[in-house]
C-alpha cells in the first residue's frame, strides 16, 4: 500500500513552489495565503509583492489540482481541509514547530537543498570545527561536481584568490548583458491592488518602494533567468565577485537567490548546469567554481547551521552588542546619509529589496557591527528588507557570519573593515565627502573611524583570537584612539 506521502495532498508553503516539492506532477496540493504573516512585521513592499505573486501564480498554474485558501491565519485555513496532508519540512523553526503540532500532518524531510540533514550530521560528526571549506569539498566529492576522478578539476578546489579582484579602474560598470527581465501580468496587478488596499485599511505597513517586479515568480520564469545567467553572465562572474561599482549594482551576479529561496529552482540542478558551461568551454573554471561554491557550499552550509546549532543560536550575542537600529536605517532613509557607499547601498535596498553579497557584508553589516547594533535586530532587518531573506538565511548569515555574535563558531574572525577595504573594492570613495584614510575630524570616514572604535570596544573579547593579533597590535599603536572613540560616541546614531 502507498504511504500517505505518496497519496495525500501536499501542503506547500510560499517558499516551496517548484515541481520538486511534489512526489509526482499530479499530486493534489494545498496552498495557503496567510495575511497575518504580513501584518506582524514591516516587510519590504517588493518582498510582499514577490511572495504573494509567486504563490498566486502557482495556484493559477495548478488550477483544480490545488486547493488555494486565502485566510487570515494558517490555522483558519487548515480547519477547512480534510484528508491526509503532508508537508516538506518548512524552512523556519516557528513554521516547523507549527506543522509538527498539527494532528494528521506528515512532515517529510526538507527539499530544495543539496545536502540532506543526515549527510550533514555525518560530516559534522567527523569535524572539530565546522569549516565551510571542508563541507564544500565533501559536497563536491559526494555530488561528483567539478571533479576529475578523485581530484578537483584542474587540481584546485578553491579560486577565491582569483575571484577577489578589485573594481576595475576608469569605469563605473562591468558592461555585461542585463539579466532576465520580468513582465508583469494581471496576477501581479491584483497583488499590487490588494497590498494597496491592505495598507489603506491599516492592516499592514511596509518599508521600501514598490516598482515593477524584477524577479521570477514561476518555475518557467526561473528557468529562463537561469539560462540567461549561464549564457551571458556566468562567464564574467568570478573575478569581480567581491567588487562594487557605483554605476553597476548587479555586476555579474546571478540574481537567482530570490527564485531559489522561493523553491522555484533546484540548486543541485543549477550547479550541474554551471558545470556543463565549464565542460563545454563556455565559462572558466574560476567563474563556475565561484558559483558552484555558493550553491552547494555556502547556501547549504547556512541552512544546516540554522538547525545544527539549536534554537538558541539566533539569540547569541558574544560581543554584547546592545544598540538598537536608528530610524534612518530601519526606514531605509538613504537621503539622510552622506557617506557615498552607504547612501547608495541603502538606496538600492529601498528601491529594489536586493543588493549583492558584498554590500550586504561590507557596507551594511560592517556598519552595524562597528556600532554594536543588536544582532537579533540586524537579523530581523535583513529578513524583512530583502526579497530573498528568510529566517534560515539570515540567522546564520548575520549572527554567525557578519556580526560575529556566535563567538567564532562559523567565522574565525569578525568581518570588520575600514574605509581602505571599501576604497580598494569599489569606486565609491573618490566622490565621497569623507576620506577613507581619515579617522578623526570633518573628513573622517565613518567606516575607518568605526573600525577602530569597534576594535577598541571589543579588544578584551578579541584578545585570544590569533587572527586578531595584527589588528589589535595596530590599535595599540594608534596615538589618537581616545579622540576616535570620543568622536564616535559624540556622533552616536546620527546618519553618517
Ligand atoms: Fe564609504 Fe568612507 Fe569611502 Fe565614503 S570614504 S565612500 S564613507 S568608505
Amino acid at each position: 500500500m502507498n504511504n500517505v506521502a505518496e497519496t495525500g495532498r501536499r501542503w506547500c508553503f510560499a517558499d516551496q513552489l517548484g515541481p520538486h516539492f511534489l512526489d509526482h506532477p499530479d499530486q493534489p496540493v494545498l496552498l495557503i495565503e496567510s495575511r497575518a504573516a504580513f501584518g506582524r512585521r514591516r516587510f519590504h513592499r517588493r518582498k510582499a509583492h514577490l511572495v504573494l505573486s509567486a504563490l498566486r501564480h502557482r495556484a493559477a498554474e495548478l488550477g483544480d489540482q490545488a486547493v488555494f485558501l486565502q485566510t487570515r491565519t494558517y490555522r483558519e485555513a487548515l480547519d477547512t481541509v480534510t484528508g491526509p496532508l503532508s508537508v516538506c519540512q518548512p524552512t523556519s523553526r516557528a513554521a516547523d514547530s507549527f506543522v509538527r503540532s498539527m494532528p494528521g500532518v506528515e512532515v517529510l524531510p526538507a527539499r530544495g537543498f543539496c545536502t540532506d540533514r543526515a549527510q550533514f550530521d555525518e560530516w559534522a560528526r567527523g569535524q572539530r570545527t565546522l569549516l565551510l571549506e571542508n563541507f564544500y569539498r565533501d559536497a563536491r566529492r559526494r555530488f561528483d561536481l567539478l571533479m576529475d576522478g578523485d581530484e578537483p578539476a584542474q587540481g584546485r578546489w578553491n579560486f577565491d584568490a582569483d575571484n577577489r579582484e578589485p573594481a576595475p579602474k576608469n569605469t563605473d560598470t562591468l558592461g555585461i548583458t542585463a539579466p532576465w527581465q520580468a513582465e508583469e501580468d494581471e496576477i501581479d496587478e491584483q497583488v499590487r491592488a490588494d497590498l494597496d488596499r491592505w495598507e489603506r485599511e491599516g492592516a499592514v505597513a511596509f518599508v521600501g518602494c514598490d516598482g515593477p517586479r524584477e524577479f521570477p515568480v514561476t518555475a518557467t520564469e526561473a528557468q529562463s533567468a537561469l539560462q540567461i545567467f549561464l549564457r551571458d553572465r556566468l562567464p564574467h562572474f568570478g573575478p569581480h565577485e567581491d567588487a562594487m561599482l557605483s554605476g553597476d549594482r548587479l555586476m555579474a551576479h546571478s540574481l537567482l537567490s530570490a527564485p531559489m529561496n522561493l523553491g522555484l529552482l533546484d540548486p543541485l540542478e543549477c550547479a550541474y548546469a554551471a558545470e556543463d558551461a565549464y565542460r563545454g568551454g563556455h565559462a572558466s573554471l574560476g567563474s563556475v567554481e565561484g558559483y558552484v561554491r555558493q550553491l552547494i557550499g555556502w547556501r547549504d552550509y547556512i541552512w544546516h547551521v540554522y538547525w545544527h546549532f539549536g534554537a538558541d543560536y539566533r539569540r547569541r550575542n558574544a560581543l554584547q552588542a546592545q544598540a538598537g537600529l536608528p530610524d534612518w536605517f530601519s526606514d531605509l532613509d538613504a537621503d539622510a546619509v552622506q557617506a557615498r557607499c552607504l547612501r547608495d547601498v541603502l538606496a538600492q535596498v529601498r528601491d529594489h529589496g536586493w543588493v549583492h553579497h558584498i554590500p550586504r557584508l561590507m557596507v551594511l553589516s560592517n556598519y552595524a557591527l562597528q556600532r554594536g547594533w543588536h544582532p537579533a535586530a540586524v537579523t530581523d532587518w535583513f529578513h524583512r528588507c530583502f526579497v530573498d531573506g528568510y529566517d534560515w538565511v539570515m540567522v546564520a548569515n548575520v549572527v554567525g557570519m557578519s556580526q560575529h555574535a556566535d563567538g567564532g563558531l562559523m567565522a574565525t574572525k569578525p568581518y570588520a573593515a575600514g574605509g581602505a577595504y571599501i576604497n580598494r573594492m569599489s569606486d565609491y570613495c573618490g566622490q565621497c565627502r569623507y576620506h577613507p584614510s581619515e579617522r578623526v575630524g570633518e573628513l573622517a570616514c565613518p567606516y575607518t573611524a568605526g573600525y577602530w572604535w569597534f576594535l577598541h570596544r571589543n579588544r578584551r573579547r578579541l584578545e585570544g583570537n590569533r587572527r586578531m593579533n595584527q589588528p589589535l597590535a595596530g590599535l595599540r599603536r594608534l596615538k589618537d584612539v581616545d579622540e576616535v572613540v570620543a568622536q564616535q560616541r559624540r556622533l552616536g546614531q546620527a546618519a553618517p
